[in-house]
């Protein structure tokens, strides 16, 4: 592997300490990436609040940049597709999607408008409600989707004329570190910086004086200490934490018939989607036909290493959250779960566990009531759908759900029940770049994407000019 550098002011800079990041197909550390020095931080905000005072003014340009954003990725996507599958794991097939996905979304976002409303232009005065930018952006990435999460940010960030410091998560941040490399060719200098390190590094970040405006996605436990950290300097943030996402099939479907579509919106990615399917409510009458048809599916999946032709799901990224999904699946059988089909690890070095399909097992389960972003679906009887939409609301998570059936009507209003910030109908995981997309609860604050996402990169400033 080539040398992996961040990006500050411009420019790649010399690496200091260095951290190992581990191919989670292997088990074994097959690249170094940067440890980010407080000296180096302050250089990244400093030259990002330099390169704000330019970048706010010209609109026109930064549209421009963000196509070239665009086709710059396009352009390095075999390039980066093999860095994402050996850091984070997924086939490199999806690494290639993510990437592209990535590229949309430059593109996407260069088309958004931010509007001006004028709310009254008598002879006597004239009012508009105008949005500035923020200044500078300090943007944190978790594991599961390094590039795409971090396009969710750029773009908007970028568009509405603020600057970006950007922090991967420690297990996968060689991939965004080349994003980086790329992006420099096409912005100016300070625009966009990408910092490497370990979690006290976003410490730093959501504490430093500079920014003003935090964008996080990771986990609730971490989204709270942001929280926290940026209150005193009264911040803004915009937090898309963890889900626990539940799938209500009502009495009227044909289990067969959407046993897929459940089973990848749970699986993809290895399980390891804030949104995924992480609990499913089933009619008695459905409930062993569905568990049968999971459970062939589960079996008939090529689990491997995301380098090797054919591979559909490959390794969870890191080794606790390995542990983790071990840990859940254990408590289940321990409490009388039956396991159907997995359970364990595929065994070897790589952190590869089977895809498990839980039956019998209740709210009240950890595998059921905690986020278990991985490879394992509890799957849950109901016998009044009032009954499952309790169960559903029943928790601090608030992310996305979805209701299936053949009346999408009746889906309809039983996913108007949800309490989260999308509800789908006869699909799960339908993300779109001109779609709000965050949580209610604990699973978020603020959205991203389309133009809510983008105004989440602005504040109002009233203009009243007396005529
Ligand atoms: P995590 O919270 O452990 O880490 C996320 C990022 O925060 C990493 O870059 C990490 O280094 C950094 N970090 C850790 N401690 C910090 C601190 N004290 N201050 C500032 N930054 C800190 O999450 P993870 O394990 O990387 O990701 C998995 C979680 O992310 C899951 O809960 C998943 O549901 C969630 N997620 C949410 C969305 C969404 O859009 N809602 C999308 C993807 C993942």
């Amino acid at each position: 592997m080539s040398e992996f550098r961040m990006t500050i002011a411009g420019k790649t800079t010399d690496n200091g300490a260095t951290f190992g990041v581990i191919n989670p197909a292997t088990g074994s550390v097959f690249a170094q990436a940067p440890e980010c020095t407080r000296e180096q931080l302050d250089a990244a905000m400093n030259a990002a609040a330099e390169a704000f005072k330019d970048w706010r003014r010209d609109d026109a340009r930064r549209r421009q940049a963000l196509q070239d954003c665009a086709a710059a990725i396009t352009a390095q996507a075999a390039e980066l597709a093999p860095i994402l599958t050996q850091e984070q794991g997924k086939p490199l097939a999806k690494a290639m999607e993510e990437i592209m996905g990535a590229s949309f979304w430059f593109q996407y976002t260069s088309t958004l408008e931010i509007p001006v409303e004028v709310l009254s232009d008598t002879d006597t005065s004239r009012i508009e409600v105008r949005r500035r930018p923020y200044g500078v952006v300090a943007a944190i990435t978790p594991w599961n989707f390094p590039l795409i999460l971090a396009s969710w940010k750029i773009a908007p960030a970028l568009l509405a004329g603020n600057t970006v410091v950007l922090k991967p998560s420690p297990f996968t941040p060689l991939s965004t570190l080349k994003l980086g490399e790329v992006l420099r060719e096409v912005l100016p200098p300070g625009v966009l910086n990408i910092v490497s390190g370990g979690n006290e590094l976003g410490s730093w970040m959501t504490s430093h004086p500079v920014p003003r405006k935090i964008s996080f996605t990771g986990s609730v436990a971490t989204g709270k200490k942001v929280a926290a950290a940026a209150a005193p300097d009264l911040k803004r943030v915009t937090l898309e934490l963890g889900g626990n996402d539940p799938a209500i099939l009502l009495p009227d479907v044909d289990p067969k018939k959407v046993a897929p579509q459940i089973f990848w919106g749970a699986f993809e990615n290895c399980g390891q989607i804030c949104s995924a399917i992480k609990r499913v409510y089933v009619p008695e009458k459905l409930y062993e036909p569905l568990v049968d048809e999971l459970a062939n599916l589960a079996r008939g999946v090529k689990v491997g290493n995301g380098m090797e032709d054919g591979s559909q799901i490959g390794p969870l990224n890191n080794k606790p959250q390995f542990e983790r999904v071990k840990e859940l699946v254990g408590d289940a059988k321990k409490h009388g779960a039956r396991i159907v089909t997995g359970g364990e690890p595929v065994g070897g070095s790589g952190y590869f566990f089977k895809p498990t399909i839980i039956a019998d097992i209740q709210d009240g389960t950890r595998l059921v009531d905690e986020e278990q972003f991985g490879p394992a679906l509890p799957i849950v009887r109901y016998s009044k759908v009032e009954e499952a939409v309790e169960k559903a609301n029943a928790t601090h998570f608030g992310l996305s759900g979805s209701v299936w059936s053949s009346d999408p009507a009746r889906a309809t209003e039983v996913a108007k029940e949800l309490e989260c910030g999308t509800a789908w109908v006869n699909q799960h995981l339908a993300i779109l770049p001109n779609t709000p997309f965050g949580g209610a609860k604990w699973s978020g604050i603020g959205v991203e994407n389309g133009t809510w996402g983008l105004l989440g990169f602005t504040e109002i400033q009233t203009v009243n000019v007396a005529k």
